[in-house]
């Protein structure tokens, strides 16, 4: 079987240093395809205040806040440390603190419920958690059930007058500040840059319940000199300067999500750029923030690519600054490109494909529109080797559909503490020591290595760029008690790209109350959506509504048929 492997038609990768944490690498270090920084612009800015954040001011708090985390909590090799909030300038200084102690860091999605958080803080074993004003009560609520006491409990947005029983992160900052150092810096010896744990960053995968995915520091910064040397060839092979260092990017992707936290956060420091600091999303604040801070970069999610493709009060707002979008995390059509073309000229529009468990980008778009594919996923990055499997077992060439397996510098070393998950998904070819992930999603590359993501053939759902899997919530419903068996699965959506809907064989005695009242049978649906809209973070509830099935087709061994159901699904939707 002849195999044909897809890689980057320019260049080589630069060496990739395995020798240094993320923060070393960051804040301290030189590489020759960092841009010289001449002007002393903000790092990071808070759009609500326009307050900006210098290099030596994210250095010092980093810090500070270690030097506190030590003295407090002895927080040291290998220990967790949760951040559990939305996108703030203090971020950054959070996770790398962590990282010069020799901790990791795993971070949570702010809106997740007490029970979501609870499993997170769980399966990662953390010690602490560094939380928002906003989500102390569920913070307070997961940690009482996961152990963790409650003078570790951070709010990490220190609001002015806060009062309450938890210390803040400027309080605990500003004691680091005034000692003197309390720890010694960790440090790598050559190599082991590629197997210390620097993130848990959590993700389904192919199969199952979300799971913690081990991220080396190398991975990270292999991702960021990728991307930007990918700018520097760019520019050899005759387009536009990608990177001038003192543009601006607006920081609206979830750092908590490894695109924002890699893609946004740790690359777009290193080009020095400035970002402009989101907490959360909003189509208006969007539109202000871009006004207001002559925004250059966006980095957005295909549903925010809709929304300035079509919402009429896009055109109340000069968007003329921005130069250059960037989507990711789900597809995005061609139609949506060229609708977001006209409304906004100026910029240049393109996909990165990628995932948690290839931390991150695998492929990045083109600045030159002229040279891109229409409908493309980007090209990919230099360093990473793909092969796309066929469903009768032969390896694709160009232009042939396939299961996507990728090598390269950038993947994770594991699933936490979950062997069985991490040898389904880190794989290794004809006893050949070379580690692959596979990746559950259909596609095909052409010549010019530009992937065209094709279809999803793992199970989980992406719901407006956030992953749902269809096992936590298949889980979540057989506690109910009307609940006999239930299968999940994902119907398309236009503004959100797909929902879930949940086929469900009613318990036996659900079917008893259903024959002897008609209106039971509209009282347990709306029940069961109840039942996940009150447990599960917003994206999750079953928005494709739910449906009743005398049985869930399975395959001999039990395994749920879930392409039959997904077809089924769609169908529904069609006839409705
Ligand atoms: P996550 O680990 O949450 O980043 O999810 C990774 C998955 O998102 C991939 O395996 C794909 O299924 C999907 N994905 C990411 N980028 C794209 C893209 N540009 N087009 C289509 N699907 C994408």
């Amino acid at each position: 079987n002849k195999v044909t492997e897809f890689v980057a038609p320019y260049g080589t990768l630069p060496h990739v240093p395995d020798d240094v944490t993320l923060p070393q690498f960051i804040l301290d270090s030189w590489h020759p395809t960092r841009p010289v920084n001449k002007n002393a612009n903000p790092v990071l800015i808070e759009d609500s205040t326009g307050r900006g954040v210098h290099f030596s001011e994210i250095r010092a708090r980093t810090f500070g806040l270690a030097n506190e985390m030590k003295a407090r909590w002895n927080i040291g090799e290998d220990q967790v440390v949760c951040i559990f909030s939305p996108n703030h300038v203090d971020y950054a200084a959070a996770l790398w603190a962590v990282h010069r102690l020799g901790g990791i860091v795993t971070t949570a999605n702010p809106n997740y419920t007490a029970d979501e958080l609870l499993y997170q803080l769980q399966l990662t074993n953390a010690r602490a958690i560094l939380t928002h004003s906003g989500s102390i009560s569920v913070a307070e609520e997961a940690c009482r059930q996961a152990g963790i006491p409650s003078d570790r409990i951070v709010v990490l947005d220190s609001p002015t007058g806060y009062s309450g029983p938890y210390c803040t992160l400027e309080g605990i900052i500003q004691v680091g500040l005034s000692k003197h150092p309390q720890y010694i810096e960790r440090r790598l010896g050559p190599g082991e840059g590629k197997t210390k744990i620097a993130l848990l960053s959590f993700s389904s995968g192919t199969t199952g319940r979300p799971k913690a995915v081990a991220v080396p520091h190398y991975a990270v910064l292999a991702n960021v000199i990728q991307m930007a040397y990918y700018g520097q060839a760019n520019e050899i092979y005759g387009s536009a300067t990608r990177y001038r260092p003192g543009q601006v990017v607006l920081a609206v992707l979830p750092f908590y999500h490894i695109y924002g936290l890699v893609v946004v956060m740790h690359f777009y420091i290193f080009v020095g750029f400035s970002l402009v600091v989101m907490p959360r999303f909003t189509l208006e604040d969007m539109l202000k923030d871009i006004q207001q801070y002559h925004i250059n970069h966006l980095l957005i999610v295909p549903p925010m690519v809709v929304l300035l493709a079509k919402s009429p009060i896009v055109k109340n707002y000069d968007l003329t600054s921005v130069t250059f979008c960037m989507s990711g995390a789900a597809p995005l059509s061609a139609e949506l490109t060229r609708q977001y073309c006209e409304r906004l000229p100026n910029s240049a529009i393109g996909q990165g494909y990628g995932m948690t468990e290839t931390a991150t980008a695998i492929t990045f778009p083109q600045i030159d529109m002229h040279v891109a594919t229409l409908g493309s996923g980007g090209q990919l990055l230099q360093g990473n080797t793909c092969r796309v499997l066929k469903s009768d077992g032969t390896y694709a060439t160009y232009n042939e559909p396939g299961e996507l397996f990728i090598k390269g510098p950038t993947l994770a070393l594991c699933y936490f503490n979950n062997e069985e998950a991490t040898k389904e998904t880190f794989l290794y070819f004809d006893g050949k020591p070379d580690r692959w992930v596979r990746t559950g999603d259909e596609v095909m590359f052409n010549e010019k290595a530009e992937i065209f993501v094709l279809d999803r053939l793992k199970e989980i759902m992406k719901v407006r760029g956030f992953q749902v899997a269809p096992a936590e919530l298949e889980g979540h419903l057989l506690h109910h008690p009307d609940v006999g068996d239930a299968c999940v699965v994902g119907v398309p959506d236009e503004y959100s790209g797909e929902v879930p809907l949940a086929f469900i064989v009613p318990s036996h005695d659900a079917q008893e109350r259903m024959k002897k009242d008609a209106a039971e049978e509209g009282r347990i649906k709306l029940a069961l959506m109840k039942h996940v809209a009150d447990h599960k973070v917003h994206y999750k509830k079953l928005a494709g509504g739910v449906y009743f099935v005398e049985s869930i087709p399975k395959n001999p061994s039990g395994k749920l048929l879930r392409r039959f159901l997904r077809d089924k699904a769609r169908e529904l939707k069609v006839q409705a």
